[in-house]
């Protein structure tokens, strides 16, 4: 079968990297993809929210079935717009529908939706500019440090943890009369901070079954020993040796299952993946966010981990049977070192050749910002590779990917040396 995948991130990569391995695969299309995708598949000019151009992409292809990487399209309805098209409406999308894409595009529709199903999370209210001044009566009630949340997409922005009730009041206001995330933040969810450690936990589910993909923890900000400002993620490690079987039991009983049914009773379908952004606070899982697609770079991490055929888990997304899928997930463990640009998440250097990549050798390296030029590489986006390696335990998965980072150059190359040591 022929497949699209829509995106081009490290996530993007990851993807293109496991689909190319199943027999099943015949052509693989990466939309737009970058310079390291090509290695995988055909990369095909053409940008993730243009439904159009990848109509036109799907039908000149033969595509068979596409998988969605980034929130942004399936929150503008991707899927919905193919099952619109006479021409397109049999092409299975890995991906919810807009309706279930909200848990991730909306903070308040998702805080509604644990409510309504009982998911244990921090208490919270919304408000809008209309009841700013509930809102700042609300702020002193829940203690410090509180947490600010832009109701809409803000590119991974939107929320701020203000330590002081004065900060809050001002942010609150922000938020809410001056637009600081545009219309993202016209409704703004104020929460209760939760103290513990986070992770991930990752769903692929056909609306009715499910199945838990491993585990992750990224590392979101920039500086060593997790400092300075936050970025799109910096590193992640699969496992999580703090989610053992009890943990993610509990997950499973408190969170996923009542999600996965929550999602039937509403009528809302959903074909694809959830991601459960969790805080184990002392051995029992809260929900901090839902998103609708898989992490980044955490799919670098859970992806080399899972031994089952990535195409046989979409076809039983696709087809409603996913139950009767093999699925087997390896021992081992992945660890992924990000390199970004030189003043990433700031203005940062652009175009930068990139050398040194084929001295790797005991690692995986997923492209992010790179672009061909001619015979170079460049780098172009703020986190550029995403450099995995895969070992039989975590010390020695850290170790190789950390050496691996360090054996490739381009001008302001910088990554984390102390990604999951944390955790040894
Ligand atoms: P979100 O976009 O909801 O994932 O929030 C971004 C980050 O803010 C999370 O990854 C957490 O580190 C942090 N965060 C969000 N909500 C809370 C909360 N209620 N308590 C503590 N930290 C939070």
């Amino acid at each position: 079968m022929n497949i699209l995948i829509l995106g081009s991130g490290g996530r993007e990569s990851a993807f293109a990297w496991k689909l190319a391995q199943s027999p099943k695969c015949d052509k693989l299309f990466i939309a737009p993809g970058n310079a390291g995708t090509s290695q995988y598949g055909t990369n095909v000019n053409i940008g993730v929210n243009d439904f159009e151009a990848i109509k036109q992409c799907v039908l000149s292809n033969n595509i068979n079935l596409v998988l969605v990487g980034p929130e942004e399209p399936l929150v503008r309805g991707v899927h919905d717009f193919f099952l619109a098209d006479d021409q397109l409406k049999g092409v299975p999308v890995i991906g919810p529908q807009k309706e279930g894409a909200q848990l991730e595009g909306s903070k308040d529709f998702s805080k509604q939706f644990m409510a309504r199903h009982n998911i244990p999370a921090a208490a919270s209210q919304t408000f809008t500019a209309d009841t700013l001044q509930e809102g700042l009566a609300y702020l002193p009630t829940i203690g410090l440090p509180i947490v600010l949340k832009a109701d809409g997409l803000a590119a991974g922005k939107g929320v701020l943890i203000c330590t002081s009730l004065e900060e809050a009041q001002q942010e609150l206001k922000a938020m809410l009369t001056e637009a600081k995330f545009g219309a993202a933040s016209a409704k703004v969810v104020v929460e209760q901070f939760l103290s513990g450690i986070e992770l991930s936990v990752f769903v692929l589910t056909d609306g009715g079954s499910y199945k838990i993909l491993p585990s992750a923890k990224d590392y979101k900000r920039i500086g060593e020993g997790d400092t300075g400002l936050n970025t799109g993620g910096m590193g992640s490690v699969s496992p999580v040796p703090f989610a053992d079987e009890t943990f993610i039991k509990k997950v499973e009983d408190r969170i996923i299952i009542p999600t996965v049914n929550g999602l039937k009773q509403e009528g809302i379908p959903y074909k694809g993946f959830i991601f459960i952004g969790l805080m184990n606070c002392g051995g029992d899982p809260y929900m901090i966010e839902y998103n609708c697609r898989m992490g980044d770079p955490e799919t670098e991490s859970v992806l080399p981990r899972i031994e089952a055929d990535l195409v046989d888990l979409l076809l039983g997304v696709a087809n409603g049977t996913l139950r009767e899928v093999d699925f087997a997930v390896s021992d081992k463990v992945a660890a992924t070192v990000v390199c970004v640009a030189g003043g990433y998440p700031g203005e940062y250097l652009k175009n930068r050749p990139i050398t040194g990549i084929e001295n790797v050798r005991g690692s995986h390296v997923f492209q992010a910002g790179t672009t061909q030029s001619g015979e170079d590489v460049l780098a172009t986006g703020g986190r550029v590779l995403m450099v995995t390696a895969l070992r039989d335990n975590m010390f020695d998965a850290l170790q190789q990917a950390t050496a691996d980072a360090s054996r490739i150059y381009y001008d302001g190359c910088y990554f984390r040396k102390d990604i999951g040591f944390d955790l040894i």
